[in-house]
């Protein structure tokens, strides 16, 4: 195995966006990066991850904190397939009390795959793994950014997505993960119990009133959905769909439509493509009233 260090300076400025499904006010902000970029090859292919960090961390805690991530990118490639990318991983100190992981966000941009986390590194090793969000920000990067207009379903899918990882991490049981889903998604359903608006008008108008949660949850219900199906008609789940869409269309694809096709395409029946036509027509409680 080749393994080398390439240091690069990198000054930029990016704009955060909000990733959370815990409802805390989220502000867009402007967050200078500096950082010394490590690069360390994988073992297994071509592709890796690239650290940088902000802020002071030990040695002892960038040491956990890269063993924390490189254990979640690994099931994160276990579960919803081998990337065929670098994965940029930004890691910003934060002291919250409440959660190891107050905020993250995912960004594809110029070509770059990057994870950016708020880590508290005093948590321990466990308490960094049992939070959700590396999972759910490694999850946003395998399929393209489908722009804000289509952020009801990309939060959907990393809210469900997140959990599946945790789930082969054996964090949690199909019976828990199943049991969770359904309660959140209840107590969403009673944000989107609207008998004239979409269910998107109405994700979209809980975005704005930054109730995000619900939302988040609410929107899991369209992979659940497939997942459900697939795993009562063909014995197998959502994620050995992803598994197969990594290397055929992960590259290609650009929008909602490509995506939503390409999933298809691997199922072999027009299944996501019909969902989001009822999802697109049909009043919010419609959607809800089967769970
Ligand atoms: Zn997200």
């Amino acid at each position: 195995m080749k393994q080398g260090i390439i240091t690069l300076f990198i000054i930029s400025t990016f704009v955060a966006c909000t990733a959370t499904e815990n409802d805390v006010n989220q502000e867009e902000e402007d967050v200078l990066m500096v950082g010394d970029y490590e690069f360390v090859e994988n073992l297994t292919n071509d592709y890796g991850l690239i650290w940088s960090w902000e802020g002071e961390f030990t040695t002892g805690e960038q040491e956990k904190v890269k063993d924390w991530i490189t254990e979640v990118s690994e099931a994160t490639n276990n579960t919803l397939g081998q990337y065929g990318f670098d994965v940029y991983v930004n890691i910003i100190r934060s002291n919250s009390k409440n959660r190891p992981v107050p905020f993250g966000f995912a960004r594809r941009r110029e070509g770059k795959n990057q994870v950016h986390l708020y880590v508290n590194p005093t948590a321990t090793k466990d308490e960094l793994l049992r939070d959700w969000t590396a999972q759910h920000e490694f999850s946003h990067l395998s399929i393209p950014f489908l722009g804000s207009k289509n952020k009801w379903f990309s939060e959907g899918f990393a809210t469900f997505l997140s959990r599946q990882t945790m789930m082969d991490q054996g964090l949690y049981t199909q019976v828990e993960f199943d049991s969770l889903y359904h309660s959140k998604i209840t107590e969403a359903k009673a944000y989107y119990n609207s008998s004239t608006k979409t269910f998107i008008e109405v994700s979209d108008s809980l975005l704005d009133n930054n109730v995000y949660s619900h939302m988040y949850w609410g929107s899991t219900t369209f992979l659940f959905t497939i997942d459900k199906r697939l795993r009562k008609e063909r014995d197998i789940r959502f994620v050995d769909i992803m598994k197969e869409y990594q290397p055929l269309f992960r590259d290609s694809d650009k929008s909602i439509k490509d995506v939503i096709r390409s999933f298809d395409k691997v199922i072999g029946e027009d299944w996501c493509w019909e969902l989001m036509a009822v999802y697109r027509n049909n009043p919010s409680n419609v959607i809800m009233e089967d769970y």
